[in-house]
């Protein structure tokens, strides 16, 4: 490879400009040309391609969103859309193509590569942590983290009311950051979209913290509960037990912002090089880079996009134990 590509596609994950910076130094070290393609896919479509250089990535380690922006687009689902930001690779010489993104984006780069013979190697950038293939992915400590300060602070507010919060944070269709978030601040009870919840029993357990006179408790929810949204919940508590004062909290996009953690920062440059360092050796053609028990392994896209992951029954016996 001479030429190489990076863009950051779909929603947006703090650590993407860490991975961004790891890729372009990375290319730039190894005497290679290195183009950053702005808003994802669109911009491989509109020709948004611009040359980096080590200077474009300078004090960006510590930024949260993304300096080559994020963008979704429709028109990559459609092979013409596709032939056009091949084309706009191609006049560019670009050898090899580095997409920072979640499962849609890795999708998007399997059938890219399949179709033009060009090298994808992807990155894990989503605060779900919904990708295979990988322990960690970029962005999902820091909204750990971002869910978890903010979580304490409203258990202070519930300990000065007494008040039982429900607490609704993100992850689309993963449990992950519920299920940290509410481990870490010692949430009374979590609900995640991997397991259905006994939604009688949430309401015996807090009857009986009613009873024994304890009125401050926090449910964390995640949003891709199908069972049972915060409002949703909020409104079985309030039926089921009038006498506490139940506040819903949504805590939204604050969690995909910020400075990364240093998990965070360390990963997306440990995979940024390792991308580049796959094109370089030729040994991948389409395939994620990820973290598997603090080593570097490179996955194929099909099994990456598989998220058959379930969380383990022990993580809901520990929360329960320490809850009580
Ligand atoms: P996040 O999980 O954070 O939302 P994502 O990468 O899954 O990130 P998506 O919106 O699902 O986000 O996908 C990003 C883009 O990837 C889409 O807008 C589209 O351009 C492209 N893409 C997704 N799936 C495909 C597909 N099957 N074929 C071609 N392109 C695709």
């Amino acid at each position: 490879v001479k030429n190489i590509a990076v863009l950051t596609s779909g929603g947006d994950a703090p650590g993407m400009n860490a991975a961004i910076r790891a890729v372009v130094r990375t290319g730039i070290y190894h005497k290679l040309n290195v183009f950053g393609v702005m808003y994802g896919y669109r911009g491989m479509i509109q020709d948004d391609i611009v040359p980096m250089d080590s200077k474009s990535v300078a004090n960006i380690i510590q930024r949260g969103g993304t300096i080559l922006k994020t963008a979704r687009s429709k028109e990559f689902f459609t092979p013409e859309g596709r032939k056009k930001a091949y084309e706009n690779l191609k006049k560019r010489g670009v050898d090899g193509l580095v997409v920072i993104g979640g499962d849609g984006s890795f999708k998007g780069a399997h059938v890219f590569s399949q179709e033009f013979g060009i090298p994808c190697i992807g990155l894990p950038g989503t605060i779900d942590k919904d990708i295979s293939g990988t322990d960690f992915t970029i962005g999902f400590d820091t909204a750990a983290n971002t869910a978890i300060s903010a979580i304490d602070k409203i258990r202070d507010t519930a300990d000065a009311h007494d008040r039982l919060f429900i607490v609704e944070v993100m992850g689309r269709d993963a449990g992950y950051i519920a299920l940290y978030s509410g481990l870490a601040t010692g949430a009374e009870h979590i609900m995640v979209p991997e397991r259905p919840s006994d939604i009688e029993n949430i309401v015996a357990a807090l009857q009986d913290n009613e009873r024994r006179k304890k009125l401050v408790n926090i449910i964390v929810v995640a949003e891709g509960c199908p069972h049972g949204s915060a409002t949703e919940m909020a409104e079985v508590v309030r039926r089921e037990i009038p006498s506490f004062d139940t506040r819903v909290c949504i805590l939204g996009h604050i969690q995909r912002g910020g400075s990364p953690s240093c998990m965070d920062r360390i990963i997306a440059s440990r995979l940024g090089y390792a991308a580049v360092k796959a094109l370089l050796e030729g040994k991948y053609q389409s395939h994620m880079a990820g973290v598997i028990n603090n080593e570097v392994r490179y996955t194929p896209f099909e099994q990456a996009i598989k998220t058959t992951e379930q969380i383990g029954e022990e993580w809901f016996g520990l929360y329960r134990i320490l809850a009580s």
